[in-house]
Parts: C-alpha cells; structure tokens; sequence
C-alpha cells in the first residue's frame, strides 16, 4: 500500500493545469484555464482547469475532479496506479507502508499470477519462430491476412502441440505448480503431473485496461470434430469474464477520440477491424455482452455501435445488449451487417472509410432496430403490434432521462401507427408495473425494528442538518443581502424570490426570513441589516448575532450533498449565495421525493399511482437540473 505520507506529498506537488496541458491545449480565461475536453468530442472548449482550487470541470460531458481523476479517467488507470503515474511525473519516492500479512500474500499471490502470464505470453509468441509455428501457426495468420503490426500489437502467439509444452517450460524456468493451476495455464493429471490447457493453438492473449495480461483465448487450426473451436482461460484472482473487454486496452484512446465504441463478438473481428483501420473496436469475447463491460465502456464513451451478424441469434444479442446499455445511461445503436458478411470478413473486404461511411448509414436505434425485423403476418395484427409496442417501451423504460423517453415515444408512435395516447397509458401501466415489482414487500420480514435510542439519533441528526442549512440561508442574508446581486436587484430580494413557496422547519430561522420579506416587501427600498438587528425579542437578537459572530463555516451536510467545500472569500459572494439558495432547495426536493415515495408504497389505486410516478418524475428532473446548476456554481 502507498503510505498516507507519500499520498499526500504527492497530491501537493502536483499540479493540475501542468498535468492537464501535457493532454490538452489551454487558454487562459479570467482566474480559469480553457480547453477542448478530452474526455468527449467539443468543438468549442468547455473544458475548464481551476488552478486555484486544483480542480478541472467540463460544461459539456459534466467530467470533474482533481489531478488524480483526471488521470485515471483518461488513462483509465486505477487509483493506486495514477498516483503512480504522478509520482513518476513529479520525482516522488513512493513509500509503501508495511501490510498485514494477508494483504503481501493476496498482493504477491497476484502478482505472481501476472508474472506468469506475461512470460506465458512471451513463450507463446516465440514459438511462432519454432519449427512448429513457422509451418502451421505463421502461415495461418497469413492465410487470416493478418499482418505483423497486428500480430505485434496483440501480441498474438501460437501454443505447442506436445501436451505439456508450456507446463514443462514454466517448470523448468521456475514457475510453481501452484501458480501454474491457479492461473489456469496448466490442468493436473491423475498422476500429478501437469498438462497445458492450450496446445496447438493460435493465442490471443487478454489483457487488462493497464496491459497486462490477464488470461488468453486459443483458436484450434485443424479441422477437429472433437475439440472445441476456441477455448479460454477459467477466470482466476486476475481475470474477471464479466469485467473484462478484448481489445479496450488497445483501442481505449481510439475510442474517446472518436467518442465511440463499436463492439463485435469475437477476437479475429477485433484484429480484421484494427487491421482495416478501424481502431476503436472490442469484444465481449467468451460472454455475451454484461453490465460490467459496458460500464467500462462508458469510461471512455457513451455511444455505442453494436455490431452483430444479421440471422435471428445475432439480432438477439443485440436486443440483449441494446437494453443492458440504455440503463446504463449509454446511447446504443446497432449496425446489421450485410448478409453474406460476418465483421471479420466485412473488414477484410472493405477499407476504413467504407466501413465508417456503412456504420454511419446503417445504424439503427433500438426503436429502428426493433421494428426491422417485424414479419409481415405480424403488420397489421394488433395483437403483435401492441406486443411489439410493449416491447419497445419496456426499452423505453430503462432511459435515465425523460426527454429522450419523449422522443423515443414519438417514434415508436410513427413507426407502428399507435396513438401517442395509447402510448403514454402503456408506459404508465408498464411503469406501475416496473414500481411495483421493485418495492414488493418481502415475504419474510427479518429486519429488526430499530431501536428508539438509535431512531431518536437518526432524528437529532437529521434535525442538525435542517438547522445548518436554514441557519446558512439567514447567515448569507444578514451578511450579504444589501449587497449586489445584479443591475437591477439586491441579495436580498434574488433569494426570496428564489426561495419563495418554500416551507421553512426551523421557527427560529423562518422568523427572521420573514422580517427580510417585510422589509421588501412592505418598504420597498433598500434592504438594511440595522433595520432587521433593530428586533424586540432578545431572542432574535441572540440568535442573530449568535449566526454573524461565529467563524465562516459551511455545514457538514452541504460538503456531503457537494463533495468538497466551498472557501469563498468576502469579496466574491456570488457563488456562496447561489449555493446557498441552490442547496436549499435541492433538500427540498429530496424531501419532498422521499415523502413521495412513501405515498406511492401506500398509494390505494392504480390512478392515484400515476399521478405520483408523474410527480416523481418531475422531482428527478428538478433535482437534476439543480444539481447540474450546483455543479457550475462551484468551478465558477
Ligand atoms: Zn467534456
């Protein structure tokens, strides 16, 4: 483990704005720096670098953080390796602190399995040159058109037909048995001893985002009824089916560049596509596509092309995985190749251009997707129409976002002739149905009340966090509220039309809120802080001098609901105001969506259920909204 010493040494020194320009070219803008993202494809910069606050923000793809974030995200290194990276950048000796016993050995344990794979790696290669591989395994890759470039980037290599080749070789160069079966490469004989996993096969090695090594896939050459075509290592401690993409470390670059990820299904149409050109392609290879892999997409990108082979299997798949990546908030599309063709073979026969000029032709949204391959019985049978419909906005329903359900809605409506009503009514019975299902009561109730004790903390807690926000708002008012808001109006009168409807929980704080809108409201004129200090109760008063005496701070709660805090100095208010009020009504509305939720489990008809769900969509959407706007005050 990297001690907390060298973690903090490290963050210190480095710099943001020196990182961030060895990537992207920046510009000054007032106290910021900006720049085209890396991150997503902009044409005018809203990438911005806070030097200040050792921060960088995009206003186009909402990526945030500090230096260590920018380099995972762009590197798509782990924590411990970016901290790595930055190291190496700034000349910090990394210290490792002492882990427990158990931690060295999970630590060597991998470490050794890594070690491992990557000598197996370089055997398998070598033997290309054996006598062997220059007579089956070379001329195979020749014959699959596969030229040397390819070859050395994926390091492909070719396993030995003795059965124990690898095995023996590892054995005699040092490797353990253990480590051996552990990793997958070797399987144990009745009689003890070790025979390969791979032999006489083609090996495509899988690595890791950071290029390792992880497991690999072989391909048989012979015609052989008995064997299977391809086999792949077993997962172990390092090699993660479900997470794991062939190709992405290859192509991760290729894929923000073009902000696009094509995904096929297998290794060859991963190299025939690199080979064509096409870099930004990967493979599920071995499962079908999985919530994980996608997510790992969503790294680098959130468009997707899912390019699957046009018969009835390959059409499945691509349902699978059209619905797997619209919840995971990734907009995917799919390409239906040409009959005859299956990627691999489509790469080989076309150029670069030709097969980005068919993609960007061909390619179909799932409502598109879906009603291409409608058979004819089933046009004008309403009872297929309304099942495909069904289909379609159970889809529908997986999208984060409601404006896009609105436009996918519409679609649907012009491609099959139903009613937008219709519709709607199906999306909301579907969504009731959806709701339900999530919050069925379960059957054996196990959890145990919670104690009063630990109930009234929860209160108290809950309370305090009310108190610090409302206490804030006032605080802001009384300091800043004569102060300038813009040409036209005060501090004071932004934030009671900003917080106006809203219900207050504190008496103390609505008090004394209320005295700020008299003083508008009534007098009209300037706001002034002696006019509302020159209160009767000495109550108020306390309570308000209590508020401008104690040091600047800014309450637990809010650097939760932001992430980090917020120093704003005296003269530059505007921010802190706009949080102020932002923040308040962001816990609102999370208090209004939690009582909204709690009416909807109780809610006795299925009418009543749609009105709510309605409300409740509207409060993502606020709340959204407002946490976007959050995130844009802070940087600015
Ligand atoms: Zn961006």
């Amino acid at each position: 483990m990297i001690s907390q010493d060298t973690i903090e040494r490290i963050l210190s020194v480095s710099n943001v704005e020196e990182l961030v320009g060895d990537f992207v070219t920046l510009r000054k803008r007032g106290a910021n720096l900006l720049g085209l993202c890396p991150f997503h494809n902009e044409k005018s910069p809203s990438f911005t670098v806070s030097p200040a606050k050792g921060i960088y923000k995009c206003f186009g793809c909402g990526k945030a953080g500090n230096s260590v974030n920018f380099i995972m995200e762009l590197e798509g290194f782990s924590y411990p390796e970016a901290l790595k990276y930055l190291a190496q950048k700034y000349n910090i000796e990394i210290e490792e602190t002492q882990s427990r016993p158990e931690e060295i050995q999970h630590k060597t344990d991998r470490e050794s399995l890594y070690i491992l794979l990557s000598a197996a790696q370089k055997h398998f290669t070598e033997n290309l040159q054996s006598e062997e591989g220059k007579s089956v395994a070379v001329p195979y890759l020749k014959e699959r058109k596969l030229n040397q470039k390819t070859v050395d980037e994926f390091a492909l290599g070719w396993s030995l037909s003795a059965w124990d080749g690898f095995s023996s070789w590892a054995l005699k160069n040092g490797f353990t048995k253990e480590y051996l079966l552990r990793s997958g490469m070797s399987v144990e004989k009745q009689d003890g001893n070790l025979i390969d996993r791979f032999h006489e096969r083609a090996m495509f090695p899988i690595h890791n985002l950071s290029g390792k090594v992880v497991g690999f896939g072989g391909r048989i050459l012979r015609n052989n009824a008995k064997e299977a075509k391809y086999i792949n290592s077993p997962e172990t401690e390092i090699y993660n089916k479900s997470r794991i993409l062939y190709g992405l470390f290859q192509a991760k670059k290729a894929i923000r560049q073009h902000d696009l990820c094509i995904v096929v299904e297998g290794y060859m149409d991963v190299l025939s596509m690199y080979q064509a050109g096409v870099v930004h392609v990967v493979a599920s290879s071995g499962t079908s596509l999985t919530e994980d892999q996608l997510r790992q997409i969503k790294r680098f990108t959130d468009n997707v092309i899912l390019l699957f082979d046009g018969d009835a299997a390959g059409q499945k798949a691509a349902l699978r995985g059209i619905n797997i990546a619209l919840e995971q908030g990734l907009n995917p599309r799919v390409v239906s190749l040409p009959a005859e063709h299956d990627p691999d073979t489509f790469a080989k026969a076309f150029d670069a251009e030709e097969i980005a000029n068919y993609i960007k032709e061909n390619a179909q949204d799932f409502v598109q997707f879906r009603a291409s391959f409608i058979k004819e019985e089933e046009k004008n049978d309403p009872h297929f129409q309304s099942k495909i419909a069904k289909e379609m906005l159970e889809s529908v329903l997986l999208l984060p976002d409601t404006l896009k359900r609105a436009f996918y809605i519409k679609e649907i409506e012009k491609i099959l002739g139903l009613s937008e009503k219709v519709l709607y009514e199906e999306t909301k019975r579907l969504q009731v149905d959806k709701f339900k299902q999530e919050n069925k009561p379960h059957e054996v109730n196990i959890s145990v009340p919670p104690q009063e004790s630990s109930q009234k903390q929860i209160e108290i807690t809950q309370h305090n966090a009310v108190l610090a926000q409302e206490k804030q708002v006032i605080k802001t008012l009384l300091l800043y509220g004569d102060k300038p808001y813009d040409e036209t109006q005060n501090i004071c009168r932004y934030m009671v039309q900003e917080l106006e409807g809203i219900e207050w929980e504190i008496k103390d704080c609505e008090r004394i809120y209320n005295m700020f809108v008299e003083a508008i409201c009534v007098e009209d004129e300037l706001f002034s802080l002696a006019k509302v200090l020159n209160v009767e109760s000495t109550e108020d008063q306390n309570f308000i001098s209590h508020l401008i005496l104690t040091p600047h701070e800014i309450s637990e709660n809010w650097v939760r609901v932001i992430g980090r805090s917020i120093v704003t100095p005296e003269q530059n208010y505007l921010p802190e105001i706009k949080s102020a009020v932002l923040n308040f009504k962001l816990r609102k509305i999370q208090r209004l969506l939690a009582q909204n939720e709690t009416d909807i489990k109780n809610a006795k008809s299925d009418d009543e259920v749609n009105e709510l769900l309605t409300v409740h969509m509207h409060l993502i959407d606020m709340k959204k909204q407002l946490a976007s706007e959050i995130g844009a005050v802070i940087i600015s």
